[in-house]
């Protein structure tokens, strides 16, 4: 048996589909973003990146380095253990509270990425709940979904953000089954927004709990950062709040908050919480640095929506197609993976922007996309310089446009 040989069919599979995943190889440049060296075949270079998940340069801001740099030189490199066996640092403690405070929770626990809260939490809440179905959202994330297969919970799918589907689901079940509403507030794929009140008062009349992913909106909307349900009045309503330490915030790490006794259920039965390493402390006092700028300073928020609306508006211009939504993320659509790719290539190689392509699994095949994000540090020249080449490249490769 020649394993390597199986591997090697596998991966020819996904070449063909044009969907073989070839990572960029960027130096970050802190106090440069968005621009970042880039090692390519040619050498070295300088590259534009329009694909950051660092929303708000929040990696680079100088008091999140600040309190990294005093915590690293205080406390040392690691945490020195799992949080139950000496692994429990104060800046871990002064963490959580941070969080619960910003989701105006009782309690927050944290994880070393919002994968594993994910992952943990709902394959912790549904598993241990005796006879718990999960209602999750068509289009939730990978670690939620993976979550809730661990559990080995009755899983039932409903149509994205559809509310009478999700009604004619939750009423099929018994009243006294236990239920999790499992979804997210921005849907990082499309950038759309789920309605979290209506969601809320079906569980309400349903008696079920409810679970909202804020990955993609923590420090991004609400008046303090605390992502859509701050900025809806919602935050009191849902059962658990999973966010990240590692999109606006900056830093690295995920979370949970909540009640104390939820999360204390979740602290005391998670195996994906209590069997790993906690975060360095120096990366909890950086992302504690980093909410407590945003809980202050809407400054990076409204920059961010006034780059992202000037975007929009250009690529308006050029009739090139993006899904239209209320957010942060623009999805500038191929509909070709192939082509996906080789536009991407091409921005690379020719115009020196950085901008993904995003294929399946990650969007349906057919709907292949490159997803651009928008920051504060983004100038009008950026701007400029991106449409030119998009124009240029659309030229070239005529994929579909706004008819
Ligand atoms: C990125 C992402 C996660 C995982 O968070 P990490 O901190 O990067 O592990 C969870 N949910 C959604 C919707 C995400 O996009």
């Amino acid at each position: 048996m020649n394993y390597d040989t199986l591997f090697r069919t596998q991966l020819d599979g996904l070449r063909k589909e044009g969907r073989y995943r070839v990572f960029a190889d960027l130096e970050r440049q802190a106090g440069a973003f968005p621009k970042a060296k880039f090692h390519g075949s040619g050498g070295v270079g300088e590259v534009t990146v329009w694909c950051s998940n660092d929303y708000l340069c929040m990696g680079q801001n100088p008091k999140v380095l600040a309190a990294m740099h005093e915590a690293l030189d205080r406390s040392g490199a690691g945490a020195g253990g799992t949080r139950n066996i000496g692994g429990t640092n104060h800046e871990h403690i002064l963490l959580e509270r941070e969080l619960a405070d910003l989701h105006g929770k009782d309690a927050a626990l944290l994880f070393n990425s919002g994968y594993m809260s994910n992952w943990a939490t709902l394959s912790t809440l549904a598993s241990r709940l005796p006879g718990c179905i999960v209602l999750s959202d068509e289009l939730n994330h990978a670690s939620m979904i993976e979550g809730i297969r661990h559990s080995r919970a009755q899983c039932i799918v409903w149509k994205h953000n559809d509310l009478a589907d999700l009604r004619e689901k939750l009423a099929a079940i018994p009243a006294e089954t236990p239920k999790l509403i499992a979804f997210e507030s921005v849907y990082s794929m499309d950038g759309d927004v789920a309605p979290i009140h209506a969601i809320c008062d079906l569980a309400d009349e349903f008696g079920a709990m409810t679970y909202l992913d804020e990955v993609h909106a923590v420090g991004l909307y609400g008046a303090r950062g605390g992502g859509i349900s701050e900025r809806d009045g919602a935050q009191h309503r849902l059962t658990v709040i999973e966010g990240t330490l590692a999109k606006a915030f900056g830093v690295i790490g995920g979370y949970i908050a909540g009640s104390t006794d939820m999360v204390d259920f979740v602290r005391s039965f998670a195996s994906g919480f209590i069997f790993s390493t906690s975060l360095p402390p120096a990366v909890a006092a950086g992302a504690a640095a980093s909410i407590r700028h945003l809980k202050e300073s809407a400054v990076e928020r409204e920059r961010m929506h006034e780059r992202v609306a000037k975007v929009r508006a250009r690529l308006d211009e050029l009739q090139i197609p993006h899904l239209d939504n209320p957010s942060h993320i623009v999805p500038v659509m191929v509909y070709d993976a192939v082509l996906c790719k080789q536009i991407s290539d091409l921005l690379l190689e020719e115009h020196g922007i950085y901008v993904q392509p995003i294929n399946f699994p990650t969007v349906p095949r057919g709907t292949e996309r490159l997803r651009f994000t928008p920051s504060p540090a983004h100038t009008d020249a950026d701007i400029d310089h991106l449409m030119s080449a998009l124009q240029q490249v659309w030229a070239r490769f005529q994929p579909r446009r706004v008819t």
